[in-house]
This record gives structure tokens, sequence and C-alpha cells, in this order.
């Protein structure tokens, strides 16, 4: 171990370097040496900013006036480096810069780290957030005028969506604005809902179902999305990018503007695994208040996963339908019993729509 060697010292005032000899005292934590005008200087580790180059190991000291030391003996750089990395002077920090990466590169990915995150987490849930600040009555607009836009409109079956219509009407869905349900011809597996209370269900998914309790929890599901809004925070969501641009540049018309060019995605949008979570939750509730079996909602969503094997349907693209729902529904059937009854209307408006 080698506790001095020669070192060059700026004072920070002039360039001229200065031939120095430089120790390190154990005791006090601190590098020592006698500067040329005769001034004896002791330099608390902790207070030291150390930077290991390729020319040797760089100290730097002082607030106001930086001083500064280079050392180039490695036998006593070494003895300085183990010194510190036993008292545990080596923060996270430190050691990035021991490693050769300059403070700057830290500084630029640290903040491209931030600009990461905030695009990642931040942006889009305050884009989520801030659907409350989006008038209900917007989400009526969109819908309708997305639904209007929609391909599917030809091939409504409206004995069905009558039946359907009734068959919601016998159900209290603890819904806050007026919902219209509509049957669309398709063997899609598929059913979504539009922010404005349109609940569209293909008749590929009604054939799927064995018995009237699979729909009611079918619509419960839907009904909970419309209930929280669920589409309209997806899409403020997904394009909280822009909408974030907007907000900064006051142009809430921009906002708005926005939303109404992307109605169209509404049908697409991949509901959040929480969105998903908590419309299970509220559809199970539904469930309840309507005194209706819960193992409708479970045979249902095993129903959606078996057929998942043979193609990807719709709704398992938009509402995905996983392990973890399943046992959820099936947790709540056990612990949140309730009686039900048998619904002899609810059967046969379900055989109607089987027709
Ligand atoms: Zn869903």
């Amino acid at each position: 171990m080698k506790n001095q060697a020669t070192a060059v010292f700026y004072d920070g005032n002039s360039s001229t370097p200065q031939q120095i000899v430089v120790s390190l005292d154990l005791y006090n934590e601190s590098i020592c040496f006698e500067s040329s005008d005769g001034q004896t200087h002791k330099w608390p580790i902790k207070n030291i900013t150390f930077d290991k180059r390729t020319t040797g190991l760089h100290l730097d000291h002082g607030t106001d006036l930086i001083q500064h030391i280079k050392i180039e003996d490695n036998h006593f750089i070494n003895t300085i480096q183990l010194f510190r990395k036993e008292k545990g002077h080596i923060g996270w920090y430190q050691k990035l810069i021991d490693l050769g990466i300059t403070l700057h590169l830290i500084i630029a990915i640290g903040i491209l780290a931030i600009i990461g995150l905030c695009y990642v987490y931040v942006i889009p849930w305050v884009g989520e957030k801030s659907v409350a600040l989006i008038p209900e009555e917007y989400d009526n607009q969109l819908g309708s005028s997305a639904w209007l836009e929609n391909d599917y409109f030809v091939t409504i079956d409206s004995s069905k969506t009558k039946a359907l219509n009734t068959f919601a009407q016998q159900l209290d869905l603890k819904n806050t604005k007026k919902l219209k349900f509509t049957v669309v011809k398709s063997n899609e597996i598929n059913a979504f809902a539009m922010p404005d209370g349109n609940i569209v269900v293909f008749t590929g998914i009604i054939d799927k179902m064995k018995d009237y309790d699979e729909l009611v929890g079918l619509l419960g599901h839907e009904a909970s999305h419309v209930n929280n809004r669920h589409s309209m925070k997806m899409l403020c969501r997904s394009l909280s990018g822009y909408l974030f641009v907007s907000l900064i540049l006051g142009d809430a018309n921009g906002v708005m503007a926005i939303i109404g060019e992307n109605v169209n995605s509404f049908q697409s949008l991949s509901f959040s695994r929480e969105f998903e979570h908590q419309a299970d939750s509220d559809g199970y509730k539904i469930l309840e208040a309507n005194k209706v079996n819960p193992k409708g909602m479970s045979n249902l969503f095993q129903r959606l996963q078996k057929n998942n094997s043979i193609a990807i349907p719709e709704f398992l693209s938009s509402h995905p339908v996983t392990e973890n729902r399943i046992e959820y529904i099936d947790k709540l059937i056990q612990s949140k019993k309730y009686v039900f009854e048998n619904k002899p209307e609810l059967k046969r408006l379900f055989l109607e729509l089987k027709k």
C-alpha cells in the first residue's frame, strides 16, 4: 500500500501547474498536500469529486474556487480507490464516473429516462384522468358519429335487436345513461360498447352461449364499460401524446378534433387489465342485483377461452379473457354467494335470440 505520491496541483486562480507531494490521511479520511506558497491543504474525501480517466485520477475540490489535482501514480490511485470503497464514499453516481462515464452523459441518460417514463406512464395517466374534464355529453356525440360511420350498420338483425332490447329492459344494468342494444349478423365472436351507450352484440357470440345467464353476464360486463366511461378513458390514454401537446398549446378545439378523428378506433381499442377487472367485478354485481346465476359469467368466459385455440375472436382481443379473470369470477362466486332465481321471461327471449 502506497500512501503518498507526486501529483500536479492547479490552485484554481492560475493555470500554472504545481508539482506537489500528495498523501492520504487514513485517520482523518482526507487528502493532504502542501502547495508552492507553503500553505497546507486538507481535503476531506467526502468533499472531493473524483474522476477516473485514462490520464489518471482527477480530484476536484471547492465550491466557488474549484481546485484540481491530477494523480498519475497507479499504486497510489489504487490505494485511494480501495480506501474510498472501504469507507463507502463511492455512491452510485461516483461508481459510474469511476467507470469512465462522464457526469454529462449520466445527466443526459437521466433526462432521457425521465422523458421515456413520462411518455410511457405519466402522460397516458394524465390522458386517462383528463376524461373527467370532458363532459359526458361529448361521449354521446362521439358514439353516435362512430356508430353511423360503422360498416356493421348494414347487417343489423332487427328482430333479434328488438328481442335483445326487451331482454335488457328486464335487467337492472346500473346504468346512468340510456343503453341501446344492437344485434349484428356476423360469425365474429364479438361484442363491444360505444361511449354513448350503444352496446353491439354479434350473433356469433350469442350462438356460443348455452343459457341466458351467460348473456346477462356479457351485458353486465359491457354495461360496466359504459358506466365507467372506459372507451373514452382508453382513447384519451392512447392519444395522450397528442392531447398533451394540444393542452400545452392551450388548444381545446385541437383536443376535440383529435378525439373526433379517432372515433373509429373505439371498437379496436383493447381495454387495460384494470378496466377488464373493473367491468368483471361490476358485471358480477349486476348479476347479483338481478338474481341471475353467477355461473353464467364464468361459463361464458370459459367458452370464449376454449374458442381461442381455433381462431382469435375479436372479443378476446378487445376484452382479453385470461385464466386470471376466470379464476377471479370463480372466487367471487365462492365468496359472494347469493340466492338466484329462474327467469322464464329471460329464458324465452334468449331462445328467441338463438333462433
Ligand atoms: Zn371488456
